[in-house]
């Protein structure tokens, strides 16, 4: 039986949500030429502003100011770059509560998710990056490198700030200067940051944030005068923009969608393992791509786990993302809920069982509730497709090498997870699997040190890591 908690919200008074925005161009907030959308609060569907759509001729004008500021940006020295980015991960962390309680409210995450990883990461690629910005040379990418020049840069809804960190921090730090478009769903922290840059002094150009839907990305991707694309989002709009480039020079990065494995191996420490399973899929409501969304469960300890997770499960809370115990915060948007609801329908009617606890979901926004499939085989589509939402698919296996070859049959390569005692296991594994992260006895964690990116269907390039300034840098793989 799980507690009952008082209620502990965070006061939302620290942000200061504006009627409307504009585009930010060239250091200043500009009208743009196009219409407007609105941004809501997915817990609540309370309209939070109305966000300027970049027209193509919005996105013109910002990279046309990109490509002017690059001339400074780029020959200023890295030490020098290094200094604003510093300042820039500084200003992070003093707004801290601020971004997360603004990350929170766009987006639907619990605050504690928001306020303990996202924006403590977000700092931390910045000062990362920031570290690489007078040492490039001794990057092992040559002897000297050079910026590629303007960047286009497109993300999704999931970890907005976060994604907006893994894409500017190593544009910047190598001498970039870019262009980037927030989702539809989520673009008050990208707003949010372009303060942050006024804040900072940064040069007016070197980041300019248009906002608006897919054709704003369109327009972005497909400008002639960008020299680097980079994308995190869905697999069919990675196709789309790689598609959109093809035939031009523009250096490309892709991370699109997983479906990840977590391996639970008969020696595992179960009781660590079910909390691993639970963040790998309950983590920002499943809506993450590396998501542990297959579980693998050695069979000899299937009905174990399966007891232990299941009441674990009914002890995670489900409700105001700004209340500081809430495990599971809103989907955030009514599209994503109703693909997850329509793919665990299909789950049900292929035959496989679902099950969730008990619990009560708020009346307005959107909700989706802890949810687990067994008896999945690997031909149901919710072992296939990505639910992108806290869906978990529970499947078996007798020996490591069915583990393995169960793992790897998917289209995609994002992640996986191993549990398991045996230090010899774990790297045997981790050879085996065909996943970019492989994470051992642990799941869902992020260093701005260590590259992350896809095999297959999940897309290339890395971000992050040293390998990370490869995609920023000319003649340099990434
Ligand atoms: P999405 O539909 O692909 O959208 C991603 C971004 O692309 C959004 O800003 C979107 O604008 C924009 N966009 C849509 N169509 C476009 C086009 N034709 N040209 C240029 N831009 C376009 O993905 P999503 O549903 O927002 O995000 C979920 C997906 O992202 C999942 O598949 C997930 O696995 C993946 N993801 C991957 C990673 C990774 O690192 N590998 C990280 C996070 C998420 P709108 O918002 O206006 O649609
Ligand atoms: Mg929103």
């Amino acid at each position: 039986m799980a507690f009952e908690y008082a209620p502990a919200p965070e006061s939302r008074s620290i942000v200061d949500i504006k009627p409307s925005y504009g585009l930010f161009v060239d250091g200043e907030f500009v009208d743009g030429r196009g219409t407007s959308f609105k941004t809501i609060n997915p817990a609540t569907e309370e309209t939070l502003a109305e966000v300027a759509e970049a027209s193509e001729a919005d996105v013109d004008l910002a990279v046309r100011a990109a490509r002017r500021a690059f001339r400074g940006w780029s020959r200023m020295s890295g030490k020098e770059r290094a200094k604003y980015l510093f300042r820039i991960a500084r200003i992070i962390q003093e707004r801290g509560r601020e971004l997360a309680v603004l990350e929170s409210i766009d987006n639907g995450k619990p605050i504690k998710e928001s306020r303990d990883v996202d924006v403590p990461v977000v700092a931390a690629h910045f000062f990362y990056y920031a570290g690489w910005a007078d040492k490039l040379e001794y990057a092992g990418l040559g002897p000297n490198p050079q910026p590629l020049g303007v960047a286009g840069q497109v993300i999704p809804w999931n970890f907005p700030l976060l994604m907006l960190a893994w894409k500017v921090a190593p544009a910047l730090a190598c001498g970039n200067t870019v262009v980037l478009k927030p989702a539809e769903t989520t673009p008050l922290t990208a707003l949010l940051f372009a303060e942050i840059c006024q804040q900072a002094d940064l040069p007016p150009g070197v980041v300019n944030i248009v906002t608006g839907a897919s054709s704003t990305g369109q327009a972005l991707v497909s400008h002639p005068d960008i020299d680097k694309v980079a994308f995190t989002g869905s697999t069919e709009v990675g196709k789309a923009i790689a598609r959109a480039v093809a035939g031009t020079d523009k250096k490309v990065t892709l991370e699109l969608g997983g479906k990840a494995a977590n391996i639970v191996f008969d020696d595992a420490p179960i009781d660590q393992a079910v909390e691993g399973i639970v963040s790998g899929i309950f983590f920002n409501q499943g809506h993450v791509c590396c998501a542990g969304s297959r579980l693998l469960v050695q069979e000899s300890v299937a009905d174990e786990v399966m007891a232990k997770l299941k009441r674990r499960m009914g002890t995670l809370r489900v409700g105001d993302p700004l209340d500081k115990n809430t495990d599971i915060g809103a989907i955030n948007s009514r599209e994503q809920l109703d693909r997850i609801r329509e793919l665990s329908e299909v789950g049900e009617s292929e035959g496989a069982e679902r099950w969730s606890p008990a619990c009560d979901l708020p009346t307005s926004g959107f909700w989706f509730p802890p949810t687990v499939f067994t008896g999945v085989t690997q031909a149901h589509r919710i072992a296939r497709e990505e639910v992108f939402g806290p869906v978990l698919s529970v499947l078996t296996f007798r020996t490591p090498a069915e583990a393995v070859e169960k793992a790897n049959n998917t289209p995609y390569g994002l992640s996986a997870g191993v549990w398991t005692e045996k230090g010899s296991r774990i790297l045997h594994m981790a050879s085996q699997l065909r996943a970019g992260v492989v994470w051992a006895n642990t799941f869902n964690k992020f260093d701005p040190a260590s590259p992350f990116g896809g095999y297959k269907e999940s897309g290339y390039g890395r971000e992050g890591g040293r390998q990370g300034l490869a995609a920023y840098l000319k003649g340099a793989q990434g």
